[in-house]
């Protein structure tokens, strides 16, 4: 299944990389919701958390720890929203999963 996202792990398109490992690739979201926003994609193809392999799964969150702790460092964010949508009526519209890291700063406008 071809994705705008594999073309971006397969290097047919390009894409704002803020970290890489055999398993995934974590890029800017071309769309922040806010200063920082980033995508964290496994490489292995899935859709959602309905079909996640559980070895993609038990590997994802030492990759979220190391990314949260880099948004930390480097944009002296206050906070950190993670989050996923699975499924349409959840408001998916890339069906290769990922996962939304948001960076939060005191006094943002952001609502969720
Ligand atoms: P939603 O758009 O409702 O957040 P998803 O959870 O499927 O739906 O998220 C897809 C995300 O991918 C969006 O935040 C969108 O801005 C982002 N996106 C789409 N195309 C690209 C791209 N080429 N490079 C970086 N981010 C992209």
């Amino acid at each position: 299944m071809e994705t705008i996202f594999t073309k971006i792990i397969n290097g047919e398109i390009p894409a704002a990389k803020v970290y890489e490992d055999d398993d995934f690739l974590a890029i800017l979201d071309i769309r922040p919701v806010n200063f920082g926003h980033t995508l964290l994609i496994p490489k292995k193809y899935f859709v959602n958390v309905f079909d996640a392999p559980l070895d993609v799964a038990a590997k994802i969150y030492p990759v979220l720890t190391k990314i949260a702790n880099g948004m930390k460092n480097a944009l002296n964010c206050d906070g950190v929203n993670i989050y996923q949508n699975n499924g349409a009526a959840a408001g998916q519209e890339v069906f290769h999963a990922h996962l939304h890291i948001v960076p939060r700063y005191e006094g943002d406008e952001m609502r969720f």
